[in-house]
């Protein structure tokens, strides 16, 4: 079977991978970009997906990327501690999570897909339309159609292929955050291998080590500005601003102004998702990974979700007929990241933080004076079971290697 994939991010890459592992020899990857470099900031790679890497024989190789958080702390505002809870291992997982850096990780993917199938990903081919059983890109030297029993669109939250079944969408959701991401060189903070997010539902600071002596950090405010129409992932902006906006977070155990100030360039982007689709698959054709399901960055989830598609379609693709393949994949995952997307516009775990504020906006004596040690968990636990990352589920769930 002569397989298509478009888009050559950690959706894409993941699933030529997954695919040559379940025995599919004629899968190639077309890449609108015209060469691949490690674009991004940081992100994390939760249990559930460092499974499905480990299960592709990767775990040594994403391991030595990043750092394998321990704990995920929140805070108010004020930098006093609401919830912190074990991450990982220390949480009951077999498998870590992992902070690491987005770039280096498509590099770390693209290696290992040259390495299994060979010279399979072209980049400069920008995915214009599909027609099975044709898929026609747009290239330096004019269009190209390749040959394609099936069309796998992981093509980001800008989708080609969500737009031509979709053509009355439009731009993505934008729910008036706009989020401000950089890297810095910088000393650790706390055990070094903690995840924190401070603030509130107007103004957030989330960071964690990456590796490297890099600390990964999003600032987060809701502020007037963009419509979403201009959702790049690298527009990098005057950090002086930023700074101004959060002079005040200096904690005992964070500066917050010096780390924005520490850091090489900030990239701007605005919050935005998509309202979830009733349906991914159209004849020989299906979305993965952000051209499905684009989620707000809260939760952690949009890697993770990707590299579980691209598991789960190869998964079917192996032992059924391609409708029924097909089928199967939607599934198995539609319902479930439509539900991650609609609890990630709720605020997921962070909701905490959002009722902290709202409960003592200016700070307190201690936490349980404020929200009981039951809400604290019911919210922490709610999360988890939604996005299918309760430690039992993920240990205790047959593996997605097709063979
Ligand atoms: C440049 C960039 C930087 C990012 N930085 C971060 C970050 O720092 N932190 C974070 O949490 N998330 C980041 N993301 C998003 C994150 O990678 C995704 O949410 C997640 O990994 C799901 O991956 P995906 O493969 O579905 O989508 P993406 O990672 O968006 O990959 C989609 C790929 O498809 C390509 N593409 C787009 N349109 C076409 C087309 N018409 N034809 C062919 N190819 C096409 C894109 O160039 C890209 O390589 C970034 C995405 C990009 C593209």
């Amino acid at each position: 079977m002569r397989i298509v994939i478009a888009g050559a991010g950690i959706g894409g890459l993941t699933t030529a991978l997954s695919l040559h592992a379940a025995g599919f020899t004629e899968v190639t990857v077309h890449e609108r970009a015209d060469a691949l470099r490690p674009l991004g900031v940081g992100l994390n790679l939760l249990p559930h997906a460092v499974r499905e890497l480990t299960e592709l024989g990767l775990g040594d190789r994403i391991a030595g990327l990043g750092v394998a958080p321990g704990t995920l702390a929140y805070y108010n505002r004020h930098g006093q501690p609401i919830w912190s809870e074990p991450r990982g291992l220390e949480a009951g997982y077999k498998w870590p999570q992992l902070s690491v850096h987005r770039g280096r990780l498509q590099m770390e993917l693209l290696a290992a897909v040259r390495e299994r199938l060979g010279d399979v990903v072209h980049t400069g081919h920008r995915l214009l339309t599909v027609q099975p059983p044709q898929a026609a890109f747009a290239t330096a030297d004019g269009d190209v159609t390749v040959a394609a029993d099936l069309v796998i669109g992981a093509d980001g939250i800008g989708s080609a292929l969500r737009a031509q079944w979709y053509p009355g969408e439009g731009a993505p959701i934008w729910n008036g955050l706009t989020l401000w991401r950089g890297t810095a060189r910088a000393p650790g903070f706390l055990d070094g291998r903690t995840m924190i997010m401070a603030g509130d539902a107007v103004q957030k600071f989330v960071a964690y080590p990456i590796g490297d002596g890099e600390i990964n950090f999003i600032a987060e405010r809701r502020a007037p500005g963009f419509a979403g129409e201009g959702a790049d992932w690298n527009r990098a902006v005057d950090p002086v601003p930023v700074i101004e906006l959060f002079k005040n977070w200096r904690f005992p155990w964070l500066d917050v102004p010096g780390l924005l100030a520490a850091a090489g360039e900030i990239l701007e982007y605005p919050m935005v998702d998509r309202d979830p689709v009733g349906r991914w698959t159209h004849g020989p054709a299906t979305l993965l990974g952000d051209a499905a399901h684009p989620m707000y960055p809260n939760g952690s989830n949009g890697a993770s979700q990707a590299i579980l598609d691209a598991r789960t379609l190869a998964f079917h693709l192996a032992g059924k007929p391609l409708g029924e393949a097909l089928a199967a994949y939607e599934n198995d995952r539609r319902p479930a990241t439509t539900a991650l997307v609609l609890s990630n516009r709720r605020q997921g775990p962070e909701q905490v933080m959002v009722l902290a504020h709202e409960r003592a906006p200016d700070g307190f004596a201690h936490i349980h004076d404020v929200l009981t040690p039951d809400e604290l968990t019911e919210i922490a636990t709610g999360y988890k079971k939604a996005a299918g990352f309760h430690p039992d589920a993920l240990n205790n769930r047959p593996s997605l290697s097709a063979r």
